[in-house]
């Protein structure tokens, strides 16, 4: 494949922006070799500056779910634009875009916009602070929050209950209020209850996790997080910023029917613009200045740009039998993947929560972050290596979610599939 243009760009990228990238996945530092530059994208496909096409399976990392510049988000927008970019007061499409997330995520009553994810995350656990009035939170290894210091945290060597920093420049204090527990596992949430009592805020978790690849919940784990919070009067955060309308249109927390305090999204309810929201009952988000005293806010937020584009987007998935297709396209994606693997002879663990999915070389099925860990890392790293070369976009890491969306069609599921099997020989 020819990569002349984006090596000359990485070229110079590399000496005015730290690796060159703006997010560090996207130095593909994991699989090596040159990250394409983008040139443009149209419905499934990248294209890059040196004319490659490619079948996307990351679609910007998940916000994507109708594909590239899908015409009526990109009409949306500049009708949007057309009146101007950033008021810094309040427009009309903030409340409709209010109402439709309410509408859709069965546990929110009330929403505040941000410009992140991470923001989202950040904003939900301070909530979670004043309203208990304790420092410390739960998350899980292999979860994703964002890049804020207190989920900068993994678990200290031998001690489930000891944290230490996992970036240089997270004050160890800061260490010190997020425990670390195991996704899927829940002793290990137990265990950090009954050595904390009354000092644990919130457990932030993604229901279904997507930042260790794709780990479905196993069966009574949601619901345990739900009742030893309950019990010990901490509050549930369920981090749906991946998938809020990616599992199911009102996110995991209707798919599986449990109710957490809080809930903060981001990715799809921007349409491809930079947003994130956080929610919940009337009660805790009304306690959000100025409101009430929690102070969060943003010279951007609520920007009108991509609340339009964020507004279509929702408009455009609650289309009937929108969901219906995605995710049977998708299944239909994961089974011939399958197959491929099966034939081959090759052990492939494929797991899959609606429009998202991933997979694992290894023997073993994979429910935690040690699961993942186990599996052949280098296996990806070829596979991802021939499937690009073959015009298929696949994530520069192992540990990362593939996604699909509206704009995938039978053309590409053929192709898709052709150049897997090539790819796994
Ligand atoms: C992507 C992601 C975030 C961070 O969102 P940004 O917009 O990148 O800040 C937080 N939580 C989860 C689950 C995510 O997948």
């Amino acid at each position: 494949m020819n990569l002349k243009k984006s090596k000359a760009l990485m070229e110079k990228a590399v000496s005015v922006i730290p690796g060159g990238v703006n997010s560090p996945v996207r130095a593909y530092g994991a699989v090596g070799g040159t990250p394409p530059f983008i040139e443009r994208g149209f419905g499934p496909y990248l294209e890059d500056v040196d004319g490659n096409r490619y079948i996307d399976y990351v679609l910007s990392w998940g916000p994507l779910i109708l594909g590239h510049s899908h015409p009526e988000v990109i009409e949306a927008v500049i009708e949007a634009i057309r009146k101007g970019t950033s008021f810094g007061a309040p427009t009309e499409r903030e409340i409709r875009l209010a109402d439709k997330i309410i509408e859709i995520i069965p546990s929110v009553e009330m929403v505040r916009l941000v410009n992140s994810g991470t923001e989202a995350t950040m904003s939900a656990i301070r909530l979670a602070r004043a309203y208990t009035g304790r420092d410390k939170i739960v998350k899980f290894a292999g979860c994703y929050h964002g890049h804020g210091d207190s989920f900068l945290i993994e678990a200290g060597s031998g001690s489930l209950t000891l944290s230490t920093p996992s970036s240089p420049g997270v004050p160890k204090g800061v260490a010190g209020d997020t425990l670390v527990a195991n996704y899927n596992d829940l002793d290990s949430v137990k265990t950090l209850f009954d050595k904390y009592p009354e000092h644990i805020a919130a457990v932030i978790v993604e229901p279904v996790a997507g930042n260790m690849g794709c780990v479905p919940p196993v069966k009574g784990f949601l619901e345990g997080l739900r009742s030893l919070t309950r019990a010990n009067n901490a509050l549930l955060i369920f981090d749906e910023v991946m998938t809020g309308f990616r599992v199911s249109p009102g996110g995991a927390q209707e798919k599986f029917g449990i109710t957490p305090d809080l809930t903060t999204l981001g990715k799809v309810i921007g349409g491809g613009l930079p947003i994130g929201a956080y929610g919940g009952k009337k009660e805790l988000m009304s306690m959000i200045a100025p409101a009430g005293k929690v102070y969060q806010a943003g010279t951007l937020s609520g920007n009108p740009v991509a609340v339009a584009a964020g507004l279509k987007t929702l408009e455009l998935i609650g289309a009937d039998g929108f969901y219906d297709r995605l995710f049977q396209w998708t299944e239909k994606l994961v089974q011939g993947i399958r197959d491929i693997a099966g034939r081959a002879g090759v052990q492939l663990q494929v797991n899959q929560a609606g429009s998202m999915f991933s997979f694992y070389f290894s023997e073993n099925p994979v429910y935690g972050f040690d699961d993942v860990m186990q599996a052949d890392k280098q296996k990806y790293t070829e596979l991802f290596h021939k499937l690009l070369d073959r015009g298929v976009y696949f994530p520069p890491s192992a540990y990362e979610s593939l996604f699909t969306s509206g704009s995938h069609d039978e053309e590409c599921l053929s192709k898709t599939l052709e150049a897997f099997e090539d790819s796994l020989k």
